[in-house]
């Protein structure tokens, strides 16, 4: 669609809570302009509670995810390293199909900490990102050569987290 505005591109890092569902907040309204989402998951498997609501919305929003479902701790499996490179090749092809006003790269930052994907293969993504594509990297620890190329960059920073108190993820909240 021919839209009024600029687009740019977004990071929401840092270690406290927010990232995914600031992401998810920009896809509704993007949705409620008339946009077409892509909405990308790095690491993450599986049918959360956010991927219903997504699916709810119809053609409007298309849902990718990359992750084998195994949590990364260290040393990534050779598995999960094959599936974030298909997933950035396909998020590049998406982009260029000009089929999409917003994508949403959701826990990127956090592939290319472990590893997962070459800082410079975001970087030449972002550097062949059509100008009216907006597109929002999230995830903690983005590398500083993504943050200092974005437009915008938001920290989330914890001050107080009920995870230390043992409250692991919620449905309906976390997932
Ligand atoms: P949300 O999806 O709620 O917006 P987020 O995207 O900002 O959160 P992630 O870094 O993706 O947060 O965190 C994913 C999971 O890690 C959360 O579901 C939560 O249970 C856990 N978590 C979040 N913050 C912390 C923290 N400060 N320490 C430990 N675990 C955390
Ligand atoms: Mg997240």
């Amino acid at each position: 669609m021919q839209k009024e505005t600029r687009c740019f591109v977004q990071v929401y890092t840092g270690n406290g809570k927010g990232k995914t569902t600031a992401a998810l907040g920009l896809t509704l309204r993007a949705v409620g302009a008339g946009w077409i989402v892509l909405f990308v998951q790095f690491l993450k498997q599986g049918e959360y509670s956010e991927i219903k609501a997504l699916k709810r919305l119809g053609g409007q929003v298309k849902i990718c995810q990359y992750g084998s479902g195994e949590f990364v701790r260290g040393r990534p499996s050779e598995k999960e390293v094959a599936s974030a490179q298909r997933g950035l090749n396909e998020v590049i092809e998406a982009m260029e199909t000009k089929k999409y006003d917003l994508i949403i790269l959701d826990e990127i930052n956090v592939a290319m900490h472990f590893g997962l994907i070459p800082v410079e293969s975001v970087i030449a993504l972002l550097e062949r990102r059509p100008p009216d594509v907006e597109m929002v990297l999230t995830g903690r620890w983005v590398p500083k050569e993504i943050a200092e190329r974005a437009d915008l960059v938001t920290e989330m920073r914890m001050i107080k987290h009920y995870f230390s108190k043992g409250i692991l993820a919620r449905t309906g909240i976390e997932r």
